[in-house]
Formats: structure tokens, sequence, C-alpha cells
């Protein structure tokens, strides 16, 4: 059995994994990483392409690693902090970012406000985007509760997403990632789970996360936060290890970096980083743009989650 920090650098570093693994997939048809890797462990997966090197993770782990780094500076959530942490990055030409995200972050409003009126003016703010960059705090706050760790989820979802299903995604998603920390099983934790979401948002989540729900029963692109929270569980729930995780999480297709950065971080949590295949996470680096030229590597990444767990 893993333990509590070997699963939180798994949440961590299974999330960026996932991300950088997806990210030349991005966009494409259902069952392409499967067509070009027919055969599970064989290596070369981190293979690149479409504007990515092999092993470069996007957006999703540039900006977890944005708010990682926020928690740890301040001790603590520093809501204008963590926005200026974006700003600054989404200033500096990020390869990829989430057109809403980048809309909110380069607006000029100020950081209280600005998800919140380019949701009035837009009334589409339910993208996965505060979904990527859960791993981090879902890690830091676990040790405060569910509650509180779920209530944190929103207040960082709420930067960038106008939208309150955005909000519960996320808040889900940190309150199963905690479950797996403790070494329980997230599946199981749904039903609690849902119990703790807002009322308006339930009914389409219990839809969503029941065990007989499917990636063909999605209504929306896997963009969409809904969906792309299901597909992870479907993922983890279908599977028996990471690696398998992950690949069923990219052969859905479509978001592919976010919908195996979110799935990576649940089923890290749940098998710990020794399930992390070393060939994934040698080639893994995050750059930074906007810090300086920064990039992190897993020995970085590593560094940050053990800080980050409490
Ligand atoms: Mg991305």
């Amino acid at each position: 059995m893993p333990t509590r920090t070997e699963r939180a650098l798994g949440a961590v570093i299974g999330s960026a994994v996932g991300d950088a693994l997806g990210a030349p997939f991005e966009f494409g048809p259902e069952g392409a990483f499967s067509a070009r890797f027919p055969t599970p462990g064989l290596g070369g997966e981190m293979c690149g392409g479409g504007g990515w090197d092999p092993g470069e993770a996007t957006d999703d782990t540039q900006m977890a690693v944005l708010v990682a780094e926020s928690l740890l500076e301040h001790g603590g959530l520093d809501l204008p902090d963590v926005f200026r942490r974006f700003q600054r990055w989404a200033a500096a030409d990020p390869k990829d970012i989430g057109l809403q995200t980048e809309a909110v972050l380069t607006g000029g409003d100020p950081w209280d406000l600005a998800a919140a009126l380019h949701f009035q003016t837009s009334q589409r703010a339910a993208g996965n985007g505060a979904l990527m960059r859960a791993a981090p705090s879902a890690v830091y706050f676990a040790h405060l509760g569910r509650d509180a760790t779920m209530d944190a989820a929103r207040r960082l979802s709420a930067l960038t997403h106008g939208d309150r299903a955005a909000w519960e995604g996320t808040a889900v998603l940190h309150a199963l990632i905690r479950t797996a920390l403790a070494g329980d099983d997230p599946v199981a934790a749904v039903p609690e789970t849902l119990r703790a979401v807002h009322p308006d948002h339930h009914d389409r989540y219990a839809t969503v996360l029941a065990p007989d729900w499917h990636p063909d029963r999605a209504t929306e692109f896997n963009g969409a936060v809904w969906p792309c929270l299901a597909s992870a569980v479907w993922a983890v729930r279908t599977t028996t290890g990471y690696e398998e995780a992950v690949r069923a999480a990219l052969d859905l297709g479509g978001d592919t970096d976010t919908v195996a950065a979110v799935t990576g971080g649940l089923a890290g949590a749940v098998y710990g980083v020794g399930a992390v295949p070393a060939r994934w996470t040698e080639p893994l680096h995050v750059p930074l743009p906007g810090f300086a030229g920064r990039v992190l590597r897993v020995a970085d990444l590593t560094v940050l989650a053990r800080r980050l767990c409490r």
C-alpha cells in the first residue's frame, strides 16, 4: 500500500504526466493513442507533437504549479496572489491557454470580479480549466477536512470561472483526491461527496458520476467540466492501475491533455507515485512562462508535492 506521501506525489506528478502525454493528441479522435501505441509498457508514448516537445507539460500543469507555489509561499490561500501569478503567466504568451481563462486574466478587471463579469456577458464558463489545476490544492488542503478542501477548491476555481458548475466539479475532484490520499476508494466516496455539492448542481453531477455512466453518454465536448470529471472517474473506476487509467482517458480523444491530467491526478493519488512509469516521468518538464525561464523537472515537482503534503 502506498504511503500518504507517495499518494500525494502520485497526484501531483501523475497529473503532470497525464497532461504531457495528452498534449500531442489534443482534439484528436477516439482511440488515437492506442492506435499509435497498441501495447502498453513498450515506451515511446511521451512522443511530443502538435507544437509540444516530448514530455512537455501544458497550461494545466503550469497553472497547477503556480497555485502550489502561492500556497507554499503564503502559507495558505491568498487569492489575489494566485490571480497575479496567473496574470503574469498569461501575459508571457504561454503556448496554450484556455479562451475563457485568457479573457478573464487579460481583461484588466480586479481579481475578485474578473471571472464573474466575464460570465455575465458570455454565459459560458463551465469549462474544465479549473479542474485541470486541482492536484496541488487538493493535497494541500486535505488535512483540513472535506468541507474546507471543497471550499478552497471553489474559491480557486472562481478566480477564472464564473459558473458555479465549474466550482462544484472542481470541489468534487478535490474531495475525491482527498479520499484517495487517506487510502480510501474515491469511487466508493462519490455518493457521500455528491451530498456536499450545491443543490443547484447536484443532479447533473449525480447523473454523470453514476456507476453506469460512460463517456459515450456525454452531452457536451469533454472540454466542459461535467464530462471531463466524469471521464476521469470512469477511467479510474473501470481500470486497475495508473497506466491503464491514463491510457483509457487518452483514448477518449478531444481535450486529451486535460482529461488525462485530471485522470492522472486521481489515479496517482489512488496508486501512488510508484505506479507512474519512470519512462514517463524522466522526459517530463514544466516550463513556466513569465517566471524567468524556469522549467521544473520531476525532481522539482517531487519537492513541491512533499511540501504541499501536511
Ligand atoms: Mg492544456
